[in-house]
């Protein structure tokens, strides 16, 4: 197993000093609505994972702090969770029109938004990211 050295953080570390952006975004039906803090989309990695549940969804998910995520319109006890493997990540559900908002992990700190979920998103100018999420056993050995 590959150590934390060897692995980069989630979530990316921000780059000093670069303007920090407010994103909202939330599900199809309009249930969830969520806002978050981050430095421009566009100039960071955005993970492209090819684990099953990614792979299953489409996923293009960023990760940002507890602190600079929050819920404006229902809350996290109003999404479905799902789990599966070691169970470390849960992954969440609007149970009205099932979109996938992005998975947590509990006592990690930091919450994984889909960005395909982010109001006026752009994919096309997305840096992804491609993540072997597949391989791994564990978060411990996920590599960015
Ligand atoms: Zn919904």
């Amino acid at each position: 197993m590959a150590s934390p050295s060897d692995t980069a953080s989630l979530p990316v570390p921000w780059p000093e000093n670069v303007e920090i952006k407010l994103y909202t975004g939330g599900c199809h039906c309009k249930a969830i609505r969520y806002e978050f803090a981050y430095p421009d989309i566009y100039s960071m990695p955005i993970v492209s994972c090819n684990c099953s549940i990614c792979d299953n969804h489409g996923a293009l998910n960023v990760s940002t702090y507890d602190k600079d995520f929050r819920f404006t319109k229902g809350t996290a006890n109003d999404l479905t969770p799902y789990t599966f493997g070691s169970g470390q990540v849960v992954h969440r559900f609007c149970p009205t029109c099932g979109t996938s908002i992005g998975p947590t992990v509990p006592g990690g700190a930091f919450v994984v938004v889909n960005t395909r979920t982010i109001d006026n998103i752009d994919l096309k100018r997305l840096h992804l990211k491609h993540v072997e999420g597949k391989s791994v056993a564990s978060l411990d050995e996920f590599v960015l």
